[in-house]
């Protein structure tokens, strides 16, 4: 029923943000949605529990441990995985390929276990890994939020040490240094 899109462009619809934490991935990628509406920001499913405000399919699917094994089981993830060694979260397969058959571009933001099962399963996607100023932003980001306690702190810090090792693996590098700019960087990937 939908045209289907031209001949690939050479560059994938499907990008995939990533970067360590604190380093703002999620307030990028709200600007991108904001400025983009365009562009399909996938929602994920978590066996987090909600913070407050958080609403329920539209900052994430919150599922008990039933039923993301569930969704694992039926093969309804595109990727999945155990984040900060507490919680899990995973990607819905269905919405991702129906708005890639559509032509729309589809930003997944995930952890780095997600994003390198997404290029073992989509090997044309585009990874981008936001980079924080400098080490000791992302550690007064990270105090700054307050949202975790010294001992968390702690260990995403020790997480992030080996994410930041990891950014070879990614195919473009923002730096996350003034929100507006970095999301419009992201953006242009989509192009
Ligand atoms: P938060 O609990 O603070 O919302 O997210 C914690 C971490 O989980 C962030 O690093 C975020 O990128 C990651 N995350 C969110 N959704 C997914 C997902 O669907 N898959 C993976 N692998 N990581 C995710």
């Amino acid at each position: 029923r939908f045209p289907q899109p031209g001949p690939r462009s050479g560059r994938s619809r499907l990008l995939v943000l990533a970067g360590p934490t604190a380093v703002g991935k999620g307030t990028v990628a709200a600007a991108v949605r904001e400025n983009h509406p365009e562009i399909l920001l996938s929602v994920s499913a978590t066996t987090r529990p909600p913070r407050p405000g958080e609403v329920d399919g539209e900052h994430y699917y919150f599922v008990d441990d039933a039923a993301f094994d569930r969704m694992v089981e039926r093969g309804e993830l595109l990727e999945h995985a155990t984040v900060h060694n507490k919680y899990r979260y995973g990607t819905p397969r269905m919405p991702i390929e129906r708005a890639l058959t559509q032509g729309r571009t589809v930003l997944l933001e995930i952890d780095l276990q997600g994003a390198r099962q997404v290029r073992d399963a989509e090997p044309s996607a585009t990874l981008i890994f936001l980079l924080p100023p400098s080490w000791d932003e992302l550690v007064s980001r990270l105090v700054g939020r307050g949202t975790e306690d010294a001992e968390e702190r702690s260990r995403r810090l020790r997480t992030a040490k080996g994410e930041l090792a990891a950014q070879g693996e990614f195919d473009y590098h923002i730096v996350n240094d003034e929100v507006t700019r970095a999301a419009a960087e992201v953006a242009a990937l989509a192009r």
